[in-house]
C-alpha cells in the first residue's frame, strides 16, 4: 500500500521553506510514455505530473490494479486516461478500454479529456455513451468501432443487452467518481457490466472520498490493488476561511449580507438538503442576488442549462447539495460558502477546495450555530489551524445593491444538429449586429440549443438584433435567460 501523505507535519523544518511556493512536481518523461504522447502532453502543456498522476501512474503503466483517491480538480482523468491510451492497438477496432462515470456530463468532460490526451495518434476512436440522448445513433457509432467507450452504468448496460456492444476485448476497466456511482445507486449495474469484461484485465478506481461501500466495490472487482490516497491539502494562503456564529433561523438571510458584503463574481453556496437549496434561491432572488439551484432531480438538459449559465458569468451564485455538486468542474470560484458546517471533515475539506484553484485567493465562508460549534473545532484540529471567528456585524449591509451577474446568457434554439458553430454566433453579433468581441461571452453549442454570454447592458438589443438576422442562413429564436 502506498500512503502519501505530504502533510505540513511531516515536511522537514526549513526556515528558508516558502510555503506559498507552488510544488515544482515531476515531468511527464520520467514514465514509460511513447515520445509523442509526451510531445500530446508538452502542447497541452502538462509539464509536471499533479500528486495524483506521479503517484498512480507508475503503477498503473506497470500493470497493477489500483485505487486512488484525490480530490476534484486533481488531474485523476489524465492519471487513468495515460495508462488505457497507452496500452491501446489502434490497429485492432475494439473497445479496449471501457471508462463508467456516474453522470453524462462527468463522461462528457472525461470524454473531451481522454480525446485531447490521444492526439498523439491520428485514429484512436473515444466514443460517449450515456443516457438521455437517443440509443440509434449510439448503435451506429459503436458499429463503425471504437477505441475507448466512456458511459453511464445504465447506458451501458443498454448496450450490452441489446448487443450492440461487446466487451470482449476490454484491457482496461476504469471506474471513475466510484463514491458518486456508489451514491447513486449503481452498484448492480456496475457489477453486472465488470461480469462482462473479461477477467485478465486491469481495474483502476478512482473516488473524491473513500466511504466503505468502495472498499467492498474494490474487494470484489479489482486484484490485488494498489492504493494511493492523499489526503487534501490546500494551500492554505490560498483560501482565506472565515466562520460566522449565527442561529439556525437566522442564517439564509446572513448568506445574503455575506454575499453583499464580500461582493464575489461567483459564489458556489452549500446545503445539506434540497429544501434548503430552494428556500435560499428564494430568499435571495427577494433580496435582489441573482442565484439558481443545483439539484441531483434535475433533468439533465436543465442541468446543463444551470451550468452553463453559472460558467459563463451569467448567474453569480450557485446553491447545491453535496450529491448535486460532486465532480464538477467549475473552474474560478470566488468564494464557497457553507450555509451549515457539516459534521463531516473530509466533506468540508472537499468542499472549500472548490475556492482558490488558480492564481487567486478564495474565500471558504461558513456559517454556523452554536450548537454546532463542535463541528468547526473537529475540522480545526483535522486540518491543523486556528479557526477564525468573525461577527456578522462587521459585515457592511448595502441593501440596495443588487448583485447580478456582468453577463446574460441568449438561448438560441438552434445547435450542432442544426450545423451551428460557435464562430457563427460570434460572426452574427459582430457582424451585421454590429457588437464588438468583447462584449460577448462563452458561446456554448449543445446538439439542439446554442448559449451565448453577452454583456448585460447589451442583452436586449442582442436577442433582437439575431432575431432579426439569419444564422447559418436561417431564422432562428432566440430568447435571454432570466435568473
Ligand atoms: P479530477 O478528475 O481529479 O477532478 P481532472 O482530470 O478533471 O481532475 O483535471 C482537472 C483539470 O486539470 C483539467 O482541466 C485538466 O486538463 C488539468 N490537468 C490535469 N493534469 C494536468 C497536468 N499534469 N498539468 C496541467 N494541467 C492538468
Ligand atoms: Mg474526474
Amino acid at each position: 500500500m502506498t500512503d502519501i501523505k505530504p502533510s505540513p507535519a511531516s515536511r522537514p523544518a526549513d526556515p528558508m521553506a516558502q510555503p506559498t511556493a507552488p510544488d515544482p512536481g515531476l515531468p511527464f518523461d520520467r514514465l514509460p510514455l511513447p515520445a509523442a504522447m509526451l510531445e500530446t502532453l508538452r502542447q497541452l502543456d502538462y509539464r509536471t505530473m499533479t500528486p495524483i498522476q506521479a503517484a498512480s501512474l507508475p503503477l498503473a503503466l506497470a500493470a497493477h490494479d489500483l485505487i486512488a483517491q484525490a480530490k476534484t480538480g486533481s488531474g485523476k482523468t489524465a492519471a487513468f486516461a495515460l495508462p488505457l491510451l497507452a496500452r491501446l492497438d489502434v490497429r485492432k477496432l475494439a473497445v479496449q478500454a471501457l471508462v463508467l462515470c456516474p453522470t453524462r456530463e462527468l463522461a462528457d468532460q472525461v470524454t473531451q479529456e481522454i480525446r485531447r490526451l490521444a492526439r498523439f495518434e491520428a485514429n484512436i476512436k473515444v466514443l460517449a455513451l450515456c443516457g438521455g440522448t437517443p440509443m440509434r445513433p449510439q448503435r451506429d457509432s459503436l458499429a463503425h468501432g471504437a477505441h475507448v467507450v466512456v458511459g453511464t452504468p445504465g447506458r451501458i448496460m443498454d448496450h450490452l443487452e441489446r448487443g450492440s456492444l461487446a466487451l470482449e476485448a476490454v484491457d482496461t476497466l476504469v471506474l471513475d467518481e466510484a463514491d458518486r456511482m456508489l451514491d447513486m445507486g449503481f452498484h448492480d449495474d456496475i457489477a453486472f457490466v465488470a461480469g462482462r469484461c473479461p477477467t485478465a484485465r486491469q481495474t483502476l478506481l478512482f473516488s473524491a472520498t473513500f466511504p466503505d461501500g468502495i472498499a467492498r466495490l474494490a474487494a470484489r472487482f479489482l486484484r490485488t490493488p494498489q492504493e494511493v490516497k492523499l489526503p487534501e491539502q490546500h494551500a492554505a494562503s490560498k483560501i482565506r476561511q472565515r466562520f460566522y456564529e449565527v442561529e439556525h433561523p437566522a442564517r439564509l438571510q446572513a448568506v445574503a449580507r455575506l454575499l453583499r458584503h464580500y461582493r464575489p463574481a461567483s459564489t458556489l453556496a452549500f446545503c445539506n438538503t434540497r429544501q434548503q437549496c430552494r428556500d435560499l434561491v428564494e430568499l435571495l432572488r427577494s433580496e435582489g442576488i441573482a442565484a439558481l439551484a443545483l439539484n441531483g432531480e434535475m433533468e439533465q438538459r436543465e442541468r446543463d442549462q444551470v451550468l452553463i449559465q453559472f460558467a459563463n458569468r451569467s448567474c453569480p451564485v450557485l446553491v447545491a447539495t453535496d450529491v448535486a455538486a460532486r465532480g464538477l468542474d467549475i473552474a474560478q470560484l470566488e468564494a464557497v460558502i457553507n450555509v451549515d458546517v457539516t459534521p463531516d471533515p473530509e466533506i468540508h475539506v472537499h468542499r472549500i477546495g472548490r475556492t482558490g484553484r488558480g492564481e487567486d485567493a478564495g474565500w471558504a465562508l461558513s456559517l454556523c450555530s452554536s450548537a454546532d460549534k463542535r463541528r468547526v473545532a473537529a475540522i480545526a484540529q483535522m486540518l491543523g489551524f486556528e479557526p477564525e471567528w468573525h461577527a456578522l456585524d462587521e459585515l457592511v449591509a448595502d441593501e440596495a445593491q443588487p448583485l447580478q451577474a456582468p453577463m446574460v446568457t441568449l438561448l438560441i434554439l438552434g445547435g450542432r444538429k442544426d450545423k451551428i458553430r460557435p464562430a457563427d454566433v460570434l460572426g452574427a453579433l459582430t457582424g451585421e449586429a454590429g457588437f464588438t468581441r468583447e462584449q460577448v461571452g462563452k458561446i456554448t453549442v449543445t446538439d439542439q440549443t446554442t448559449y451565448v454570454a453577452v454583456e448585460r447592458a447589451i442583452a436586449h438589443e442582442a436577442v433582437r438584433r439575431l432575431a432579426a438576422g439569419k444564422l447559418k442562413g436561417r431564422k432562428v429564436k432566440v430568447r435571454a435567460l432570466e435568473v
